[in-house]
């Protein structure tokens, strides 16, 4: 997009929120791309390395081999990548009062990290940061776990019950945490303004949500690189990166407070 083109829909989003009661944003893949996380879909991405079918639940649970190839691409992902600009940008409109919550497609819990509280992230996918036991419910901190694949361990368990550690990220083949999607669908239809960061809005359910807050007379603003479904809809679609675009939006909209 041209410069010009730009700062006059970063001044449209700004306006927005500034004008906005309550704001949700939604983000995807994009975001956490921007910080060196792979795209699990795209060229490169953790499919060309990794067969998509090791990620159902039925398999992770029934086939230690399994479990053990998780492990290693856990322990080589851990590294953790750190928040982008993006990521503060967004901390930094929920401490301006100006944000109700972000609901997130992504696992990494880079929100979390840049400073947003954890109860104002709704994680549609879960968390691959915690791992949970699957016979007695305990949750641990990856650090913690990372600790002992340090050490060694291929298949870290329980270490009260010895049963299954898993990630509490939503596998294939297991459904959307109930309580988060009821929750993130609420605050979607009682919004007045909605801003998809960094999705191309193709994985449902998580895609209906913006349609439950255009449905409800929300307005809709689309950042993303990439056309959407949605960008029909769109009372401003920026096509630029999460990073880049959000501390322009931010800088505004404090000028305007
Ligand atoms: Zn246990």
């Amino acid at each position: 997009m041209a410069e010009g083109v730009l700062d006059n829909l970063t001044d449209k989003v700004a306006d927005l929120i500034t004008k906005a009661k309550r704001l949700v944003i939604f983000t995807g893949a994009g975001v956490s791309t921007e910080s060196g996380l792979p795209d699990f879909r795209s060229p490169g991405g953790i499919w060309d390395s990794f067969d998509p079918d090791d990620f159902s639940y039925q398999r992770f649970i029934s086939d230690e081999s399994v479990r053990k190839k998780h492990w290693r691409l856990l322990k080589s992902l851990a590294p953790a990548a750190e928040p982008n600009a993006a990521h503060y940008a967004i901390t930094e409109l929920y401490r301006l009062g100006k944000l109700d919550c972000v609901i997130t497609q992504n696992v990494d819990n880079l929100h979390q990290k840049a400073g947003l509280p954890g109860d104002k992230v709704f994680e549609l996918h879960g968390n691959m940061q915690s791992l949970l036991c699957l016979d007695c419910g305990r949750r641990y901190p990856f650090d913690r776990v990372k600790a002992r694949l340090d050490e060694g361990e291929e298949i870290p368990d329980c270490e009260l019950c010895h049963g299954i550690l898993k990630p509490a990220a939503v596998f294939f083949g297991e459904p959307l945490p109930q309580r988060v999607l009821e929750e993130a669908t609420r605050r979607s239809r009682n919004c007045d303004l909605f801003i998809v960061i960094g999705s191309t809005l193709v994985i449902y359910p998580a895609a209906y949500l913006p349609d439950y807050a255009v449905a409800a007379s929300a307005k809709l603003v689309i950042i993303n690189l990439s056309a959407t479904p949605l960008d029909g809809q769109a009372e401003v679609l920026l096509r630029a990166k999460a990073g880049e675009a959000m501390p322009r939006v931010l800088k505004r909209v404090k000028e305007r407070l």
